[in-house]
């Protein structure tokens, strides 16, 4: 058995570190020094702001943002076009798109895709509460962004037959070569949906 060079709470703050996705042991390890080393600019000020996070963060019951405001910040901001909804999978996706800036509308956060060799079904989904957003009205478009796996078109046709019968535009992502991206790098189902999905000159 290797010899313990730190008390148990400094062992406990690298396993849980090592939890974080992108860092295994060997950067917890690291990470744990570096917090340690910057005791006061760092370690201090970051477990106040987990505590305050821990403390605040609330799931927005309308979206399934995530927000320390229930409904968050998006779904009351009055600047965006709040009659057009972008589905997505995680919050993640959501801030990816609100990154990129394409577009100033409101999101829905499914929480994950129909999988059912994961065992997951519809209801493990967030996907009633947006057709009960639909069916309140003044929503025009519905953009689903999910991701291009098998997973996630069985969602996005899901979701459209559940929105059939509603008074509302379903459109989705054009899957496409990416901007800057070359055809070289691309595998063959993004190379056939750019084909598919061509446009005219
Ligand atoms: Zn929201």
């Amino acid at each position: 058995m290797a010899k313990r060079v730190t008390g148990p709470e400094i062992e406990k703050l690298i396993q849980l570190l090592a939890k974080v996705p992108g860092l295994g042991p060997r950067s917890a390890r690291r990470a744990a020094l570096h917090l340690i080393k910057k005791k006061d600019q760092l370690l201090g000020p970051l477990s106040h702001a987990m505590g305050e996070a821990y403390d605040k963060v609330k799931v927005c019951s309308r979206c399934g943002n995530v927000d320390t405001v229930d409904p968050c910040t998006v779904c009351t901001d009055d600047r965006r076009d709040q009659g057009v909804i972008i589905v997505v999978e995680d919050v993640a996706d959501l801030w990816a798109l609100e990154r990129a800036g394409a577009m100033n509308a409101a999101y829905h956060v499914l929480g994950g895709v129909l999988s059912p060799l994961d065992g997951v079904g519809p209801d493990d989904l967030n996907i009633r509460g947006l057709i009960e957003r639909v069916g309140e009205g003044g929503i025009r478009e519905i953009i689903i962004a999910v991701n291009a796996t098998v997973e996630g078109q069985t969602t996005a046709h899901y979701i459209t037959d559940q929105l059939a019968g509603l008074e509302v535009k379903i459109t989705r992502l054009a899957h496409g070569v990416p901007v800057g991206g070359e055809l070289d790098y691309l595998d063959e189902g993004t190379l056939t949906a750019a084909l598919r999905a061509r446009t005219a000159i």
